[in-house]
């Protein structure tokens, strides 16, 4: 059957483009959204789109449709870091970036590898809640993406409800987006989940003047937004981007994707992050 099949393809072809066209790997750690509209299924589609490779390690399964989530299964801390040992022995990566997370010990395995591999670009997407309202992390996850994982961060990604939750003091979303900042990381708060006509998304670095990006606001509410943003900056960051055009090229990116969302079921759309591949 092997030879059969050399007969009929131009192997040589083949063998060319394997040698010669590696892609950038993107570790990607976070949860599964059984609907395919957010967590790994959105993180691979993005990653992919941006000519970059994701390999991934589930921290949670959830059960959930279009709607809300409705239950979450942690993965056990230990084979979850397994599965990240066993990845790390055999390839090599360019960034790395994060989702939901079921536990406080899944963090301290990630800080210890960013505290290895300190010049990998590490995007950290606080995921709290569901578009829906469930929520996806447990409290004391919160507090531990802030004091263990946030340091240590290029970008983080939180949506304004997230950035309010881990910023109970703070009285604006501008407080909240300068008290993050504190940590050493950039700070790209989406506005997507608030009232405003446009949607703002704001990019808060320590010491810099805030920068604004305001996008059309598209009718409906969308499931897996967030998570794309969050992998097409890491696969930009894992390409070579700077962060600045990293956050640029990518919310360019996800308005395409939210412009070609489509309905996969009775709930939120589904952003088409294979837009591209459209006839
Ligand atoms: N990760 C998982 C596993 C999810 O189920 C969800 C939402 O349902 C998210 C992340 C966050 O999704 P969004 O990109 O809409 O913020």
């Amino acid at each position: 059957m092997h030879n059969d099949y050399l007969a009929h393809h131009d192997i040589t072809h083949w063998s060319v483009s394997i040698a010669g066209m590696n892609k950038s790997n993107v570790l990607v750690l976070a949860g599964h959204d059984p609907s395919g509209g957010a967590g790994l299924q959105a993180d691979i589609e993005a990653i992919a789109a941006q000519g970059a490779h994701a390999a991934t390690v589930a921290t949670l399964l959830t059960r959930q449709d279009t709607h809300d989530v409705s239950a979450v299964q942690p993965v056990a801390d230990d084979f979850f870091c397994a599965c990240v040992d066993t990845l790390l022995a055999d390839m090599s990566f360019a960034a790395i970036k994060t989702g939901a997370i079921s536990s406080s010990a899944q963090i301290e395995r990630i800080a210890q590898l960013t505290q290895a591999r300190p010049d990998l670009p590490l995007v950290v997407d606080p995921v709290l809640v569901a578009a829906g309202g469930g929520r996806l992390a447990a409290d004391p996850v919160g507090q531990a993406l802030r004091d263990r994982l946030f340091t240590r961060a290029r970008v983080i990604t939180p949506n304004a409800r997230e950035a309010r939750t881990l910023c109970p003091k703070a009285t604006t979303l501008d407080q909240c987006g300068t008290q993050l900042a504190e940590a050493g990381c950039a700070v790209l708060i989406t506005g997507g989940d608030e009232n405003s006509p446009s949607v703002v998304n704001r990019l808060y670095v320590a010491g810099q003047t805030t920068r604004e990006f305001e996008w059309a606001r598209l009718p409906g509410v969308f499931h897996g937004s967030g998570c794309t943003l969050a992998s097409a900056i890491a696969a930009r960051l894992a390409q070579g981007d700077n962060l600045e055009t990293a956050v640029e090229t990518a919310q360019q990116y996800v308005a395409h994707t939210l412009a070609h969302a489509f309905a996969a079921g009775s709930g939120q759309a589904i952003p088409d992050r294979l837009y591209a591949l459209r006839g």
